[in-house]
């Protein structure tokens, strides 16, 4: 769209609804550059937007019509109803991920437990946790730098308190630490799965998405590490994909842990394997 002098805030939103044939996502994007609300837009739908704005709502629209993510595009996706900022360089946080959150949770851990969220990424997981449990002793690793700077922004924009953030391939830099609990959403793709080739995903980093022909392969690194890193009676919350129900059962059995379950998320697939590590392991 080319920038004219008379449009006005609902022309431009008439516009944009129709060539992304979604009215929210055009109002969130003309909301971003404003830095309005929707309900501001749909009452002032009269204002004369200028052209500065209108170029830089027009670049928007075109990143979002050749499928950029609406997330990156805003800087920012909510997760377990906190604002979390997110760049390209990590995984944008998904609803179903909050089964982890709702689940960990509920766990009956001591009230200063030690935690650990491994391949944090934008840090969702482990800070609301750290938010939600203020006594909980939280740990995350990563090893993309850049996703550990973008987590302990979001740490310091949320107010969680102090989280430790480690740089450094999943239990590298752990070396001698035990926790009570360890939750993860490691890569699960499988290398080639035509998914990867469909919609968001094609913008996010592949490290945080593909795990190996199966899929597999960081679950295995992370079950295997649970040895050494988790407590006796520890437990172990990790997300899978939507058929590695089967796989990863199988996985937490074969490394002697106890009170297995897969969960399912909203859409009833498989997204949770948890299990207890045997006192005796
Ligand atoms: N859930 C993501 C997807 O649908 C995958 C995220 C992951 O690999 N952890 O693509």
């Amino acid at each position: 769209m080319n920038a004219t002098p008379e449009t006005t805030v609902s022309d431009w939103l008439r516009r944009a609804a129709s060539t992304l044939d979604s009215q929210l996502e055009a109002q969130l994007l003309l909301g971003h550059v404003l830095g309005r609300e929707r309900a501001w837009l749909i009452a002032h739908g009269e204002e004369r937007l200028d052209d500065p704005c209108q170029s830089k709502a027009n670049a928007l629209l075109e990143r979002r019509q050749v499928g950029e993510p609406i997330a990156y595009l805003l800087g920012e996706r909510e997760f377990w109803s906190r604002p979390f900022r997110v760049t390209p360089e990590v995984l944008i946080p998904r609803p179903e991920t909050e089964l982890i959150v709702e689940k960990a949770l509920a766990l009956d851990l001591p009230e200063n437990a030690r935690v650990l969220d491994l391949g944090t990424g934008s840090g969702c997981i482990g800070l609301t946790l750290a938010a939600e449990r203020p006594g909980w002793q939280v740990t995350a690793t990563d090893i993309s730098q850049a996703a550990l700077a973008i987590a302990r922004q979001n740490s310091e924009d949320l107010d969680v308190g102090p989280v430790e953030l480690l740089s450094g391939c999943w239990f590298e830099p752990l070396e001698g630490r035990r926790f009570d609990l360890i939750v993860s959403n490691p890569p699960y793709v499988a290398a080639g799965d035509i998914h990867l080739g469909k919609g968001d995903v094609r913008f996010e980093p592949e490290s945080a998405l593909v795990a190996g022909p199966d899929g597999l392969d960081d679950l295995r690194h992370i079950v295997d590490g649970t040895a050494a890193h988790l407590n006796p009676g520890g437990w172990l919350m990790v997300e899978i994909g939507h058929d590695q129900g089967p796989a990863g059962g199988t996985l937490l059995k074969s490394a002697g842990f106890e009170n297995i379950s897969i969960l399912s998320d909203g859409a009833g697939n498989d997204r949770v394997a948890t299990g207890q590590r045997n006192d005796g392991a």
